[in-house]
């Protein structure tokens, strides 16, 4: 579904992402793990054009992603992604937000939009909190909102940047279990995290980046008791 080959990506001449290749499949989950500055939510950015990429291709369904003719509009629809800081228009209330995208990017049906909306807040348990302004509710609930904004689009893949980051540990585990359910509903996932037992749980396989390269991809219950190289297990380590 989404193939990158090569990627190369430079800030000025300091090179954070270097010859980075992988795949992902359909209904594929892939946890990315590394230490802070190693490239993560540089890579995640860099597959929905969030930053440009100074080497390599990146083929989203064996179309290619780079150049001038890419219409990010249209592909962000199709890759969505969540942050660390939830990113909610503040001046607009629950179902505005979730709404926006829909209605206005996409000209979907108004009614047809509002019902996908309530059906996905209920799934999060915050339907009665549409009419909600995002200051009046808690970390873990703005978040769960943002997960359901961006699912409103209909995208193909999540991509999700630390998005339990910033929230008190009570909350984190609301939001975990959210893409969990994605996960058994087979939603293909890119998550950067750094909760280890949800990247154990929800992924098909992880991918363990340091200074901007890959150093190793396995498979979870792999990567945790029997780690390939020396790097993955002192991040590891550090955990324990
Ligand atoms: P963390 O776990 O702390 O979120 P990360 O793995 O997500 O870290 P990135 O944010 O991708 O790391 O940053 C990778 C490297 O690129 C870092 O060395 C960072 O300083 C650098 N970098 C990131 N954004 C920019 C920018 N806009 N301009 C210059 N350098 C940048
Ligand atoms: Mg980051």
């Amino acid at each position: 579904l989404l193939e990158i080959k090569g990627v190369y990506k430079k800030y000025d001449d300091i090179t954070v992402l270097e010859d980075i290749h992988l795949s992902i499949n359909k209904g594929e989950v892939v946890v990315i793990l590394g230490p802070s500055g190693c490239g993560k939510s540089t890579f995640l950015r860099c597959l929905n054009g969030l930053e440009k990429i100074q080497g390599g291709d990146i083929r989203y369904r064996n179309k290619s992603l780079v150049g001038q003719d890419v219409n990010w509009q249209e592909v962000r629809q199709r890759i969505g992604m969540v942050f660390q800081n939830y990113e909610l228009f503040s001046h607009m209330t629950v179902i505005e937000n979730i709404m926006l995208g829909p209605v206005k990017v996409q000209k979907r049906d108004k009614n047809e939009v509002m019902e996908q909306a309530n059906q996905l807040l209920s799934r999060v348990g915050l339907l009665d909190r549409k009419d909600s302004y995002p200051r009046q509710l808690s970390g873990g609930q703005k978040q769960r909102i943002a997960i359901v904004r961006a699912l409103c689009m209909n995208p193909e893949i999540m991509l999700f940047d630390e998005v339990t980051a910033s929230l008190d540990p009570e909350m984190v585990r609301e939001v975990l279990d959210v893409i969990l359910g994605l996960a058994k509903q087979g939603m293909t996932m890119l998550i950067v995290t750094h909760e280890l037992s949800f990247a154990r749980a929800v992924a098909d396989k992880i991918v363990f980046i340091d200074k901007g390269r890959i150093c190793e991809i396995s498979k979870p219950d792999e990567f945790f008791t029997n780690p390939k190289t020396e790097r993955a297990q002192h991040f590891l380590n550090k955990f324990q």
